[in-house]
């Protein structure tokens, strides 16, 4: 594979130019040679080279993509097409990448779309606001095609329903970190203790993305088929989590009659 295309083009605003070939991204590898991944794609892209080369990879890699030269137009295509993920220029014409962003997230038939920002290098601010708004990702401009396709994949496997999750995975959600190998949780740097079955509710909610886990979700997650425990357990556990780490009180939200979800953010 890497032999075939010994180098990559390297995009910024205004120029291409040729970059030698960098070492695999960790995973690039067996991600390249991985088949079922697919979907449709938006790139928002003013910039015509750019939007037709980042077409052409993606149709080498299986995806289909769909092309927006401005901000108006994606929000309509995004709204049309419903794609599996947003690939998101910022500086745009008519209506900029965070403006688009702002109006996928705020579509319910959509909101939940994986966005990949394409940021100008050293622009902290944009990165910022459009993880605040919440991007799943940002590559810094300039970049090459086949990191963006590397990244896309990343993020697909782990949005698409019935991804395994990470087994051995770090998992963070703001001062919360989890080291599911070594069966850590920290705090603000400092350990808690958790039974494993708080760990593991701990786990399902913090690898859910942001979507609301049913209590039923839960149960089958945590207990498998173990039968004699009902769903109001899985209450009783969150209750300890929160007095474990009250930052949690908040941080986990209550959806009355169906379960429970990390806020966004
Ligand atoms: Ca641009």
């Amino acid at each position: 594979m890497s032999g075939k295309f010994p180098g990559g083009l390297t995009l910024t605003e205004s120029r291409w130019c040729f970059v030698p070939p960098k070492p695999p991204i960790m995973g690039l590898a067996s991600e390249t040679m991985e088949s079922g991944l697919s979907g449709t794609i938006l790139v928002v892209e003013d910039e015509k080279e750019i939007r037709d080369l980042l077409a052409h990879y993606l149709r080498k890699e299986g995806f289909t993509p769909i092309l927006a030269p401005d901000g108006e137009t994606a929000i309509l295509k995004a709204r049309k097409e419903k794609p599996d993920l947003v690939l998101l220029d910022i500086l745009l014409p008519k209506a900029d990448g965070l403006e688009v962003l702002r109006a996928i997230r705020s579509d319910e038939s959509i909101g939940r779309t994986p966005v990949v920002m394409l940021t100008a290098k050293g622009d902290e601010t944009d990165r910022i606001v459009g993880l605040e708004l919440g991007a799943d990702d940002y590559i810094p401009k300039p970049f090459s095609p086949r990191e963006v396709v590397a990244r896309i994949k990343a993020i697909l496997r782990r949005s698409r329903p019935g991804a395994r999750e990470p087994e051995q995975a770090a998992l963070a959600y703001r001062e919360l970190r989890m080291d599911v190998g070594r069966h850590e949780v920290r705090y603000q740097g400092k350990p808690v203790t958790l039974t494993s079955k708080e760990f593991r509710i701990l786990q399902a909610l913090l690898s859910s993305s942001g979507r609301v886990l049913s209590r039923e979700a839960i149960l089958s997650k945590v207990w498998g088929e173990d039968t004699h425990v009902i769903a109001r357990t899985v209450d009783v556990h969150i209750v300890k989590l929160r007095q474990k780490i009250p930052f949690l009180v908040k941080a986990i939200e209550t959806v009355k009659d169906v379960g429970y979800k990390l806020r966004e953010g």
